[in-house]
């Protein structure tokens, strides 16, 4: 069996792995490979897939599955699986972070003192204690963030079309509902044909005037023109993201040069920790997929 590890994972996994067969890191190999491991990098497309006429197995270290044509890999009779619990703690305290940079002027105090300026009074911060957080989307990491939320004080909400309860925050029936009350907006739902664009102009001016928008889910579920234009006019107080429409987004993408965006280059899931944690997954759905004689 070869296993092509595509993209970046834990650099001690190839060794974890070998018990299982031969493991590569050459991408040239695509076409003997029997599992593939990739992260979000990797598109698995239709083209990819009939690269690889012996491919039995995709693993996708992390949650999102939209960068592989599940339906394609389907009538392959290709196995898809996710490590769908490993990357919560790593995205919900990035996305803590970002939330909490904001209200703390993170970004401005660090620019400001590296350019020698001394803005004290100018730099007037506010606090999350007491704020509305709202949650769109109540799974793994919409709940890692709610736990951290209460822990600093804030109220927190979450709507979810399909999760009707959650221990860690009060359920809304709608978006818009949702929308209405937040101070902070978290988005935690995968990228689907139903959230794409979710966060358009219409939900936007539905928001209270200043709040904040926080995204560690998928570029695509916000409308970036009408996110930017809402910046510029400041009816949003400030975006902050992890995500793109693509790795790295195209340099016209108008959220980079929207103002009060706070931004990092898609690293939730990236922690030390959390590749341990994905590699140990991977390593037991290999096991599983082995053992169930699929090899
Ligand atoms: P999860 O499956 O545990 O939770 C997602 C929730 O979204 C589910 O409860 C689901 O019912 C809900 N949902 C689906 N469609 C919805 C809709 N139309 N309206 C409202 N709710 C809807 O997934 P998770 O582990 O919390 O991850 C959420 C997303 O975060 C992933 O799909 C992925 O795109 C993204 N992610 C990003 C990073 C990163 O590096 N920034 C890392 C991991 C995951």
């Amino acid at each position: 069996m070869l296993i092509l590890i595509s993209d970046a994972f834990d650099p001690l996994l190839p060794d974890k792995l070998k018990k299982f067969g031969e493991v590569t890191g050459d991408k040239n190999r695509l076409a003997e490979a029997d599992v593939v491991l990739v992260r979000s990098k990797t598109q698995c497309n239709r083209e990819y897939i009939d690269s690889a006429p012996k491919l039995k197995l995709i693993i996708r270290g992390g949650v999102g599955t939209d960068n592989i044509d599940k339906e394609y890999a389907g009538e392959r009779s290709i196995q898809v699986n996710n490590t769908p619990r490993a990357s919560a703690i790593a995205v919900g305290e990035l996305a803590f972070a970002l939330m909490l940079a904001v209200p703390n002027r993170l970004i401005e105090g660090h620019n400001s003192m590296m350019q020698g300026k001394w803005i004290k009074k100018e730099l007037k911060r506010s606090e999350l204690y007491g704020k509305t957080l709202c949650l769109v989307g109540a799974g793994n990491i919409a709940t890692e963030v709610a736990r951290r939320a209460a822990a600093f004080g804030m109220k927190v909400f979450a709507y979810d079309k399909y999760v009707q309860k959650s221990a860690y925050a009060e359920m809304k029936q709608s978006i818009s509902e949702l929308a209405a009350v937040a101070d902070y907006l978290s988005l935690h739902v995968p990228l689907t044909d139903e959230t794409r664009g979710m966060i358009n102009g219409a939900m936007i001016g539905k928001m209270k005037e200043g709040a904040v928008l926080i995204n560690t889910c998928r570029g695509g579920c916000i409308d970036a023109e009408e996110v930017a234009a809402a910046l510029k006019s400041g009816k949003l107080r400030a975006y902050a993201t992890d995500v793109w429409p693509s790795d790295p987004p195209p340099a016209d993408y108008p959220i980079l040069k929207a103002p009060n965006v706070i931004m990092t280059p898609h690293i939730g899931a990236s922690s030390s920790e959390n590749l341990l944690r994905i590699g140990r997954e991977v390593e037991s759905i290999i096991e599983e997929f082995v053992k169930g004689g699929k090899a």
